[in-house]
Formats: structure tokens, C-alpha cells, sequence
């Protein structure tokens, strides 16, 4: 249920209507607009309650919402969450780009992708130390050793991290050295790991199942929103269909569908989405074009050598430079800012 009170009346009273409902053993989750302050409640509440409240002074409206989600839902926040991690916003105008590695391999590859990223003009660089690969004899990342060497390329090039966690137990140790957390496709339902990240108050990228409904996704963004960590993004990565040209089928009608269903800011991947690299500065563009708040783009500047089998869908640096000045042009067509500084492209 959520209670729309008119911001006419003052911040008094508006106290006063969230104290009557905490009263009645539920949780109220206040979000202040301009003109309106909507109040979502959680847990069961007493039928009664809701005749109640609409007979209060302020209280212009009680809705009886029926998702199973409700703090990812735009029903309960009807402004975007913008997520600000330094001088980066995620989730307003700016276009956020997040570029780099599969995999972090060795403190030179990531230093150097780390200043091409940079150079190109993306504000994030990602890289995984972890790697979750579907066979357990693939390389499986260089653990905490990995996040040294990225939170060392990110500091010295000016840029934020993110990188993926995969259990509880490192959950502490990411977060001390990256900016972002990413939960994997595999992990999407992983509720440990989700309840562990609802803890802290680090940023979670969260990467929507490969079959999973848009449903299922916001229930688990639910579960980080729901321990106390406000700080989510939503990414489509792609989903498994019957198609095998490309390694997933990227759905772009999951940007703007998540964005109406959602406040939550909604990032593209389009190299998992399309698993092929020719496919991705289309899918980057459209992405764009259908509403993404961001982009996280794999680059390698050696991608025939990438320790993961997705060399095939990285970028090469000056295909990913490339993609960044057409980006510039079209994002204010799109709504965006694109207003990362861009240095004399030297590869
Ligand atoms: C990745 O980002 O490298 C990755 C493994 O992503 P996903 O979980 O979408 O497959
Ligand atoms: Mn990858």
C-alpha cells in the first residue's frame, strides 16, 4: 500500500501520518517529491488501516499496490534514484560508461586498459577478479590479488571501479578496494550474497538472470533494497533464447520496461548481450537510444590472448574510442549528458 500526502501540508504533519502508520506494526519508507511525499508501506497491515488514513488531513490518496516487489518499485518512488559515487552520478542525465577487461589478468594489462578507458572518456573501469565460468577448469580469476591491481589502475587514471562478488564471504573485501559491486547473471538469485549486500551501503550493479522475468529481477534488486542498501543499478545483459548466432539475446524493451517499472538506474551490457563484437557498438546505440542510464563495454588490448573465452566480444581500444565519440553526438538526442573529458586518443 502506498499513501500519497499533498506536500501542501507541513513537515509536521506529514510526520504525524507516518507515526500513526509505524504505529500499527508496519514499516513506512518515505520518498519526498516535489509536490508529493509518497509513503510506501511493508508488512501486514491491518485492513482498517487504509480506510483510516484516507480520512487524515494531507493524505490525498491510499493505492493498495500488488507487486511482490515494493521499494524497487516506481509505485513507491516515483523519482529516479540517482547513485553518486564521487563527482559520478548514475542514474540522472550524465551517460555512464563502464569499460574495461573481462578479466583482471596482470597489474600491466589493467593499468594500461585503465588508461585507454580513461583517455577514451568512460567514467568507470571494470574488470573481474573473480570470475564465475561455467566450467570449473576455465581460469577463474586472479582473487584479491586482482583487486589491488584494479583499485591501484583506478586511482591512478582518475576513475571509479566495479568488479564482481560471488559469495558473502568476500563481500567485505571487494567493497574495500572497488567502487561498484557486480552480481553476475549466475548470481542474480543468489540470497545470501543479495542479503549480505543489503548490509552494506557500496553501490550493486545487479545483472538480470538469463531467464529470468523482469518479475524475478526486481524481486532481487528487492532483497539488497530491502536489507538497507538504497544503492542499486539494474543491468540487462541479455537472456537465453532459441537463437545461437549470438551468445544471449540482448532485450532492449527491458530498458524502458524496467524504467517504468522501476526508479532504479538500468545499465546496458551489450557485449554479453550480443557475445559477438561486432554486434556491440549497434547494441551500445540502441541501448542509448531505448533510454540506458549507462553502458558496461568489454575492451582488451589483446583479445585474441584474453584469459576468459570473451575475447570474441571485446573491443578493440580504438573500436572502443571510436564508439565513445559517436556516443558524445548522440546521447543528447537520447536525453544524456556526455560530459566526461575526452584526452588525445593514443593507443
Ligand atoms: C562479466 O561481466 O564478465 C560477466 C561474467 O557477466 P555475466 O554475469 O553477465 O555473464
Ligand atoms: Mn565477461
Amino acid at each position: 500500500m502506498i499513501v500519497i500526502i499533498s506536500n501542501k501540508v507541513s513537515e509536521e504533519r506529514i510526520n504525524e501520518i507516518v507515526q500513526h502508520i509505524e504505529k500499527n506494526g508496519v514499516q513506512a519508507h518515505v520518498s519526498k517529491g516535489v509536490d508529493r511525499t509518497v509513503v510506501g508501506i511493508i508488512g501486514n497491515a491491518d485492513p482498517k488501516l487504509s480506510e483510516q488514513l484516507r480520512q487524515l488531513t494531507g493524505v490525498e490518496q491510499v493505492v493498495k499496490i500488488s507487486k511482490s516487489y515494493k521499494l524497487a518499485s516506481r509505485d513507491f518512488h516515483p523519482d529516479d534514484t540517482i547513485i553518486k559515487i564521487k563527482d559520478v552520478e548514475i542514474g540522472g542525465e550524465q551517460l555512464i560508461i563502464m569499460g574495461g577487461p573481462c578479466a583482471v589478468e596482470t597489474a600491466e594489462q589493467i593499468d594500461e586498459i585503465a588508461r585507454l578507458v580513461k583517455a577514451a572518456g568512460a567514467q568507470v573501469l571494470r574488470g573481474g577478479a573473480f570470475k564465475p565460468r561455467t566450467g570449473p577448469y576455465s581460469f577463474q580469476g586472479v582473487g584479491v590479488e586482482g583487486l589491488v591491481m584494479m583499485a591501484e589502475a583506478g586511482k591512478k587514471h582518475g576513475l571509479l571501479t566495479i568488479t564482481e562478488v560471488m559469495t558473502p564471504e568476500y563481500v567485505d573485501v571487494c567493497a574495500e578496494y572497488a567502487d561498484i559491486l557486480q552480481v553476475g547473471t549466475r548470481n542474480m538469485q543468489n540470497f545470501d550474497l543479495l542479503r549480505k549486500l543489503g548490509t552494506i551501503k557500496t553501490p550493486v550493479l545487479l545483472k538480470r538472470g538469463f531467464s529470468s522475468t523482469y518479475d524475478e529481477f526486481l524481486n532481487a534488486a528487492e532483497y539488497i533494497l530491502a536489507g538497507g542498501n538504497p544503492n542499486v543499478m539494474l543491468c540487462e545483459r541479455g537472456i537465453r533464447t532459441f537463437e545461437s548466432y549470438t551468445r544471449n539475446t540482448l532485450d532492449l524493451a527491458a530498458i524502458p520496461a524496467l524504467q517504468t517499472l522501476s526508479h532504479l538506474p538500468v545499465i546496458s551490457d551489450p557485449s554479453h548481450g550480443t557475445g559477438r563484437r561486432e554486434l556491440v557498438e549497434p547494441m551500445c546505440k540502441a541501448s542509448v537510444a531505448a533510454g540506458a542510464n549507462g553502458l558496461i563495454v568489454e575492451m582488451h588490448t589483446d583479445p585474441d590472448n584474453s584469459m576468459t573465452g570473451d575475447g570474441v566480444q571485446s573491443l578493440f581500444p580504438e573500436q572502443f574510442a571510436k564508439l565513445m565519440v559517436d556516443l558524445e553526438k548522440l546521447a543528447p538526442l537520447c536525453g544524456r549528458r556526455f560530459d566526461t573529458k575526452k584526452e588525445e586518443f593514443a593507443v
